[in-house]
């Protein structure tokens, strides 16, 4: 019926038409359509790998990036234990102090003046000791507490033989044996 009316008509088909037109227009067939449906397809794909291939490299550029500031915290630790403190700046010597000028005679010695001998009895070395037992040292109280004084004779206390003594004044004498002031007696 149709054939028909068209041959009346003698003109086409409506649908021939539209695919006439279309196939005038650059509009795309569909062929071509499926075509680009399938590229677009495999372009989203590769849209997807490559985009999982980024998340990829940038979850382990991030990795990276925390193994580098982990590298870098562990050398900078090293390098401060490593690195010697500055060493301190040695101490000024302390100036030796002035040894004390010792007037005390060694008491590791005789003590007649300038008498270095071991001391055997009464502080003396054996011959001053001997010396001292015959008639005296002078500047030390002699036997029985005798103290010579020019020509004068005294005598102290006996426990204060053969310690060092000296007399001191003219009319009223001073007598001190070991620098501490004494009773005596003048006996000749
Ligand atoms: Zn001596």
């Amino acid at each position: 019926m149709r054939d028909v009316i068209r041959r009346l008509l003698g003109r086409p088909d409506p649908s021939e038409l539209v695919r006439q037109e279309l196939e005038k227009s650059d509009l795309p067939s569909a062929a071509e359509m499926a075509k680009l449906k399938r590229e677009l397809e495999r372009s989203n794909l590769e849209i997807r790998e490559l985009t999982e291939r980024v998340e990829a490299l940038a979850s382990s550029l991030e990795a990276l990036r925390a193994e580098r500031d982990a590298a870098l915290a562990a050398a900078e630790a090293a390098a401060a234990v490593a690195k010697p403190a500055e060493p301190a700046e040695p101490a000024e010597p302390a100036e030796p102090a002035e040894p004390a000028v010792v007037s005390t005679p060694n008491p590791k010695a005789c003590k007649a003046p300038e008498c270095d001998k071991e001391p055997k009895s009464k502080g003396f070395c054996r011959g001053h000791y001997n010396a001292w037992r015959k008639k005296g040292l002078d500047g030390f109280v002699g036997p029985e507490g005798l103290v010579a004084h020019g020509d004068q004779a005294l005598r102290v206390a006996m426990k204060h033989q053969g310690q060092p003594v000296t007399v001191t004044g003219k009319k009223r004498l001073t007598v001190k044996v070991d620098g501490t002031k004494v009773d005596f007696d003048v006996v000749a």
